[in-house]
């Protein structure tokens, strides 16, 4: 029966199909719609909730980062660079600036009129009794390569500016060997002692360069305070920076530091937490120009390459699996 009331022997009736194509089409435009509005409401929750809440967290942390690049707040030309080799040889390692770079960047502070202050000075430095009108600057030196004294402590002289370099003490006169680059020639004892009078700062690097988060607390005790001990007998002043091996660092780690003698220290690795007297540092690199150097000075970078560096290169050092990997296979002997 069709709902017309027409009853056509077996034939379907055709209206009825009519009824029955477009209830079909009907559902299908209504499963649609529905289809429709679902995917819009998803895309309205999306672009209206989610994606204003990713956007607003990540500049809220790079806001974050940015206004606590400088140590001290009321103090926004407070510039801290951490450095490592100044060479012309290697082109392959991370941690170098060339000497030209390095000769144009001092030249660039030379003019700009820059007060250098070392690391022990910033960290300690008053608040109050720093000119707030002036510009400061902090050039940090880690790992105590010869070049520092070959190539750096010409540089400096010329235009009388002070440094601080932190040295891994039981590697003096040796050669480097905790990452994956050739090793390098370390100061001597002798250099140490020169640069010292020259008005650098000495500091502690450690004794061999762990990661001493991952140490026990009697290991890091022994780090810190023969370090501390074979560089004061060396200087004959007080050793009272460290600077802490891959930046890696924790509180318990600062207060064995602090009952070893040290009132200051350097870190490059969550740079958040760092307050003085740990001064949190901005990292020089191969790839920067005097250009991207400057930038970091005048602090135009919302989150600097130490961060994302330091986020890399502790899996690279010495004991680590890569580490490991590159003994057993050879593998980065090319950069040889
Ligand atoms: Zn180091």
């Amino acid at each position: 029966m069709c709902r017309s009331g027409q009853v056509i022997s077996n034939m379907p009736c055709r209206l009825t199909h009519y009824y029955t194509y477009l209830h079909g089409a009907t559902l299908v435009v209504q499963k649609y719609i529905r289809k429709s509005m679902t995917t819009l409401l998803i895309n309205l929750f999306i672009w209206l909730f989610v994606v204003p809440l990713i956007t607003g967290t990540l500049l809220l942390f790079l806001n974050s980062t940015k206004s606590k690049k400088s140590i001290h707040s009321n103090s926004s030309r407070t510039a801290v660079l951490l450095f490592h080799s100044v060479s012309d040889k290697s082109l392959t390692e991370q941690s170098h600036v060339t000497t030209n770079t390095f000769k144009r960047l001092l030249s660039y502070i030379h003019k700009q009129k820059y007060r250098t202050l070392t690391a022990y000075e910033t960290a300690l430095f008053p608040e109050n009794k720093i000119d707030t009108s002036a510009s400061y600057i902090s050039l940090i030196f880690d790992d105590g390569f010869e070049n520092f004294y070959t190539n750096a402590i010409p540089l400096l002289k010329q235009l009388d500016i002070r440094a601080s370099v932190f040295i891994v003490a039981g590697s003096i006169d040796s050669y480097s060997s905790w990452d994956i680059y050739k090793p390098q020639k370390q100061l001597s004892k002798e250099q140490i002692r020169s640069i010292s009078i020259a008005g650098h700062e000495i500091g502690s690097h450690t004794l061999s360069h762990p990661d001493l988060v991952l140490l026990s607390d009697k290991e890091i005790t022994h780090e810190l305070s023969e370090s501390k001990k074979i560089l004061e007998d060396i200087t004959g002043t007080p050793v009272k920076s460290l600077s802490f091996p891959f930046g890696s660092w924790s509180m318990r780690v600062w207060n064995i530091a602090k009952e070893c003698g040290y009132e200051a220290a350097v870190a490059y690795r969550k740079h958040n937490r760092a307050t003085p007297p740990i001064i949190p540092t901005t990292g020089v690199y191969a790839f920067d120009s005097v250009e991207d150097i400057i930038e970091k000075i005048e602090k135009k970078q919302a989150v600097s390459n130490a961060i994302q560096r330091s986020l890399i290169m502790p899996h690279f050092a010495k004991g680590t699996p890569v580490w490991k990997f590159r003994k057993t296979y050879n593998i980065f002997n090319y950069f040889r």
